[in-house]
């Protein structure tokens, strides 16, 4: 008997998602972003879904793009993040991929290669993320050799917002792409999962939705995209292990973090840290048991957890938890734990299995 964790992957969940990003873009193509092992999901079981409807899939590590293709792919890849050095141009021609550029070194190496095909490429813009990406006043020289290169067959502007989530928005990097581009037309690519259902300005000829093709919200607020129709694309399930009875004063795992007020239920919940849950949950971070909500108590160890039996006295050995998923949102665990579902749905470790449910 295997333990008992597992992550289901709801495939329904995701032609779904990719639906409700159709209607908020509707006539921009769709790049799939599923860097990341598909942020956690499992990029070889989630490809074929998302596959029979998004335009390409973007993503950043090259032997994912391989794999991708090597699985039956025919349609556009994009490396969101380009290549890191000049021998990658290689697998990047033999796969057909489209890249990123977003320094003088790669237009350069890109000149001097030898393909077989002229690349597609993504001219990347940095309009205020200061990340990656030529600044504002180099970008109009970058196109200019961008366009005369025998080895580049199209050119796509590509910028990243910062701030799409929030409060600020976009409209200040928005002026600086329109400036930096006022004597340049090409096709944009700007908007992450963010811009996608907030600000449709930013739509242009392609989005790059990631996160919330998997349910989980940009912003890290469920309630920001409980109207949408998005549903969670992964449930996170275990069973409980074992069942404490605790008297006033009895501490429960390592540190002693907690300690009852009186007398109380726990259960052990065969999930850890080692399995991507946070360590730094705090007692009282939400867990579905038994059908209902309880929450943790004490630390978060490699392999188990406890929870709150108080709500669920039917619970016992057995018993199902949800750790995330589909009755308790992966955002409202990430907010206790003080992150994002991003990282809580990235970080699902490889030791638990992907059951997927057609
Ligand atoms: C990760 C990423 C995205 C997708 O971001 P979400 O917030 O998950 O939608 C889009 N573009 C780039 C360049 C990225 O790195």
């Amino acid at each position: 008997m295997p333990r008992p964790i597992t992550a289901t992957l709801h495939l329904a969940a995701l032609t779904n998602n990719l639906q409700v990003v159709r209607r908020f873009a509707p006539s921009a193509k769709i790049w799939a972003v599923v860097k990341a092992n598909a942020y956690g999901h499992g990029l070889q079981h989630v490809w074929r879904s998302l596959g029979e409807n998004s335009d390409g899939f973007a993503l950043l590590d090259l032997a994912e793009a391989v794999l991708l293709r090597e699985s039956g792919w025919q349609g556009p890849i994009l490396l969101l993040e380009g290549f890191f050095q000049p021998a990658d141009l290689m697998l990047i021609d033999r796969y057909r991929l489209t890249t990123a550029v977003n320094s003088d070194w790669q237009l350069q190496a890109i000149a001097e290669a030898r393909l077989q095909a002229p690349l597609d490429v993504y001219l990347k813009l940095n309009s205020g993320m200061n990340r990656l990406g030529f600044a504002p006043e180099q970008l109009h020289s970058a196109w200019l050799t961008a366009k005369e290169l025998r080895n580049i067959s199209s050119i796509t502007l590509m910028s990243h917002f910062a701030t799409a989530d929030g409060a600020e928005g976009v409209t200040e990097q928005m002026a600086v792409i329109e400036r930096a581009t006022a004597a340049i037309d090409l096709p944009r690519c700007l908007a992450n999962s963010a811009a996608t259902l907030w600000h449709p300005q930013t739509q242009g000829e392609w989005v790059r939705p990631g996160v919330i093709l998997y349910g989980a919200s940009p912003s890290g607020n469920w309630q920001d995209i409980a109207a949408t129709g998005l549903q969670p694309a992964m449930t996170l399930s275990s069973k409980i292990i074992g069942i404490q009875q605790l008297q006033a004063g009895d501490r429960v795992g390592y540190g002693w973090r907690y300690a009852a007020g009186g007398a109380q239920r726990i259960g052990v919940v065969a999930c850890g840290y080692a399995d991507g849950y946070p360590r730094h949950a705090p007692t009282g971070t939400p867990v579905w048991v038994d059908g209902v909500l309880t929450h943790t108590v004490g630390s978060v160890s490699m392999d188990m957890m406890t929870v709150d039996l108080t709500p669920c006295p039917q619970a016992t050995i057995g018993t199902d938890v949800e750790l995330w998923g589909r009755h308790l949102h992966v955002d409202d665990v990430a907010a206790a734990a003080g992150t994002l579902g991003y990282e809580l749905l990235t970080a699902l470790a490889a030791r638990v299995p992907i059951v997927v449910e057609e």
